[in-house]
């Protein structure tokens, strides 16, 4: 392949040692990097030639070779409740046998003092959780880190944030589409992108990845990283959640708690968010709370419960205001911090997932009805 016809490299794909190594490799001095960065997240600026205190040639060499490409809106759609919701274009898989068009979510939830952004890291997902319509609709293929993190480029630049460098997004959350610990190799860069002082510089407790429990690489997150955890327990026995969170069955709830203790020992974190969607009769009884109370009992832990979105074609209802507040009664009679999510942009579906369901619907024999579901944090 010769330099006409090689693919540009997406800058956004790269954190501060990729980029580094980057600009080495292109004959220029590693502090460029820095200077690149700068351009790139603090003033946000894409267009290399707008880039004055980097010489003509290099500037030159950068159009040639690299690019800062950012995920296509397919559409936008805005709640009465501020909450805004965007449907992105992933740039369709090698893979013949993958949905010929692919969209990922994106969802932003305004608050007084905070702009939470809930963000995707896989089209699809292969962890197959009985409640969840990613889930159901199987594993597509992983987004690249510049994907990761052009999402919450795009976002920053959507949202007009002043000129002055503030950002729109003061909190990133991985609870989007997709198990982010299943695409490790991408997703670590782009935690790293979110939290450097160079780059969006985000406090390490701004930064949530949520897992639904791969025990393997949450000891690996530990040595590699620091940002908070939020896991998806969903039920407080392994019977219960053999059949919600199909994966307890290779890594149990023991195993699952242990690495959790060590990610908080390891990081010396504040506490790990164990998020439990509640489903109506399933495990929302009184003895589920207790039980749940038992296992999290003394420890660094808050427990966010999330009223379940419906979606067409799945068994499960979301659980009664009463249940809800019973269960959280229960957890706080037992000294454990709970919260229950407020439901956010329903008149958008803002729930991530869905918009993408239908648009895949639509063009995919494949799918049949399948769709996507995700909650997203309020
Ligand atoms: N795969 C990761 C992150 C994305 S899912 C994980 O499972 O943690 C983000 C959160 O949305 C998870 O807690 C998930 O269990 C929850 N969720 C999935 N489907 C849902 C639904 N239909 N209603 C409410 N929450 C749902
Ligand atoms: Fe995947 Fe998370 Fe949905 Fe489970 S809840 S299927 S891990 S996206």
């Amino acid at each position: 392949m010769n330099a006409a016809t090689e693919p540009k490299t997406n800058l956004l794909g790269l954190d501060r040692t990729g980029l580094t190594e980057f600009i080495v490799g292109l004959g220029e001095k590693p502090f460029r990097a820095r200077q690149l960065l700068t351009w790139l997240y603090k003033r946000r600026v894409a267009d290399f030639g707008a880039m004055t205190d980097l010489a003509k040639g290099f500037r030159e060499r950068l159009a040639a070779v690299a690019e800062v490409r950012l995920p296509e809106v397919l559409s936008e759609h805005v709640s009465h409740d501020g909450t805004r919701k965007w449907l992105l274009k992933a740039a369709a898989s090698a893979d013949a046998t993958a949905a010929p068009l692919q969209a990922i979510e994106m969802v932003f939830i305004p608050e007084p003092g905070r702009g939470t952004l809930c963000i995707s890291s896989q089209v699809g997902c292969a962890m197959d959780c009985s409640f969840c319509s990613t889930g159901a609709q199987g594993f597509n293929r992983n987004l690249s880190t510049a994907e990761i993190v052009g999402q919450v480029w795009l976002a920053n630049s959507l949202l007009g944030a002043a000129a002055d460098g503030a950002r729109a997004v003061t909190n990133v959350v991985l609870m989007g589409m997709g198990e982010p610990l299943a695409n490790y190799r991408n997703v670590l860069p782009a935690l790293s992108v979110f939290m450097d002082d160079l780059c969006f510089d985000l406090s390490r407790r701004r930064v949530t990845l949520s897992t639904s429990g791969l025990v393997p690489q949450m000891y690996r997150l530990a040595e590699d990283t620091n940002c908070a955890l939020a896991v998806s327990l969903h039920a407080p026995n392994d019977e219960l959640r053999n059949q919600l969170v199909p994966i307890n069955r290779r890594h149990p709830i023991k195993e699952l708690l242990e690495a959790c203790w060590h990610y908080l020992d390891a990081q010396n974190g504040r506490s790990i968010t164990f998020e439990y969607v509640l489903l109506d009769g399933v495990n929302d009884q009184p003895e589920h709370a207790i039980e749940l109370a038992r296992l999290l009992r003394g420890r660094d832990a808050k427990v966010n419960l999330i009223p379940f979105n419906p979606f067409p074609g799945n068994q499960y209802r979301r659980s009664g205001r009463e249940a809800i507040a019973r269960f959280c009664d229960l957890l706080h009679e037992r000294a454990i911090t709970a919260t229950v999510r407020r439901t956010r942009g329903d008149d958008i579906d803002a729930a991530c997932g869905q918009l993408a369901g239908e648009v895949t619907d639509r063009v995919t024999v494949r799918l049949g009805s399948k769709r996507f579901g995700m909650a997203v944090e309020a």
